[in-house]
């Protein structure tokens, strides 16, 4: 069994992520690396999105963005700008061909499909696959997509719909998010926020083609790509290992309360690569502890109170787009968090917090 100086386990969204930052930092030059991922090919099974609050290495892969999004209730709609941080969307067919073709050129790099194929005793090991038993109480966002094409020009692609509660909830949290990429083609999702303790919510095809229908008003399309999925609202419980560095939705970047991980992979990526040659001994990277504290309080009112949700959704949206972006993308400062909390219930959130 060969020998590297970093392994990275699986090659998703992190584990590319991050050899692609070290690669063009040329921290690969005098090192060698091996990723190991156990998928056959490579082909888009994932649009990324989310307000681009920072730089990062993929623009070439976003597929559109937009400066508008409206937030819709059954009773009401609110429509938002966010000129100063757009929101995106990765294609991850894109993102894997454009970082694999350029791992490819450098003769340092190695794929493997089991971690069985070399040896972890010398190397700094990244980690990407999450410990995940199947936690039934714990709180997933649950969804499936459709991309979606139409004979003719139905959608006002300018702007993304970024939830729309204007369908049944089921005791639970549902609603539809829905990102036009051209007037006759948009990507349709239904997301939970759910348990996945029963099925019986993932008559996805079913939500889809009602809300298509009934929602949207549109009675011909074609479907040309789906996606299907599951983001963890809890921290995964990988077991500390000496040289073992945990990556990705494993390394806790998901913010629990949004489900967004994407920008969060890319910097702790950035952390990584600024820190590589002591990075057993580097502070580890996380979402600050704030954000932590924070959405850990909204979930437990999410469980607890479901039918208040889509109102404070929305209500969150109340003061300025701007702070709320940041906030929600863990960017935000002392007297911006401030203005959303003193917009939430307070009682509802008290209570939540007393665990009342
Ligand atoms: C369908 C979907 C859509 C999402 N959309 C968004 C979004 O819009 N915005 C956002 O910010 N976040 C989004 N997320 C959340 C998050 O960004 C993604 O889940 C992201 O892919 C997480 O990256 P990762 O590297 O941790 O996991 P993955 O990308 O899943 O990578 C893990 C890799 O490990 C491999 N693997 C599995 N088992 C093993 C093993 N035993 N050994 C070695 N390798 C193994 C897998 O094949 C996979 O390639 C989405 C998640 C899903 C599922």
């Amino acid at each position: 069994m060969k020998d590297f100086d970093y392994i990275i386990i699986g090659g998703g969204c992190a584990g590319l992520s991050l050899a692609y930052e070290l690669e063009i930092h040329k921290k690969l030059e005098n090192k060698t690396l091996a990723v190991i991922e156990p998928r056959l090919e490579y082909k888009k099974d994932k649009t990324w999105s989310f307000w681009k609050v920072t730089n990062h290495n993929f623009e070439d892969c976003v597929k559109k963005s937009w400066k508008e999004f409206s937030l819709n209730l059954p009773s009401k709609t609110k429509y938002l700008k966010c000129n100063n941080y757009p929101y995106q969307s990765i294609d991850s067919g894109l993102f894997y061909k454009k970082i694999v073709d350029k791992l490819k050129e450098n003769k340092n790099i190695s794929f493997f499909k089991n971690i069985d194929e070399v040896n972890q005793n010398n190397s700094v090991v990244f980690n990407s696959v999450p410990s995940m038993k199947t936690e039934q109480n714990n709180l997933w966002q649950h969804f499936c997509g459709i991309e979606i094409q139409t004979k003719e020009n139905i959608f006002d692609n300018g702007i993304i719909n970024l939830m729309d509660f204007d369908c049944e909830q089921r005791n639970s949290i549902h609603f539809f998010y829905t990102l036009p990429f051209e007037r006759n083609r948009a990507l349709v999702e239904t997301t939970w926020l759910s348990k996945m303790n029963d099925n019986s919510l993932m008559d996805y095809d079913n939500q889809l083609s009602n809300y298509i229908k009934q929602n949207l008003k549109i009675k011909n399309y074609e479907i040309i790509y789906k996606e299907e999925g599951a983001i963890p609202l809890f921290y995964p419980l990988n077991v500390k290992e000496k040289n073992k560095i945990n990556i990705g939705t494993a390394g806790g970047m998901t913010r629990l309360s949004t489900g967004y991980t994407f920008l969060n992979i890319q910097e702790h990526s950035k952390y990584i690569r600024m820190n590589i040659e002591n990075i057993q001994n580097t502070k580890k990277f996380e979402i600050e502890k704030k954000y932590q504290f924070l959405d850990r309080v909204f979930l437990k009112v999410l469980e607890k109170y479901p039918e208040k949700m889509p109102d404070i959704f929305f209500k969150i949206f109340n003061g300025s787009t701007n702070s709320t972006i940041k906030f929600l993308s863990n960017k935000s400062n002392f007297f911006e968090d401030f203005s959303i909390i003193l917009k939430m219930p307070k009682l509802v959130f008290i209570k939540a917090l007393l665990g009342k």
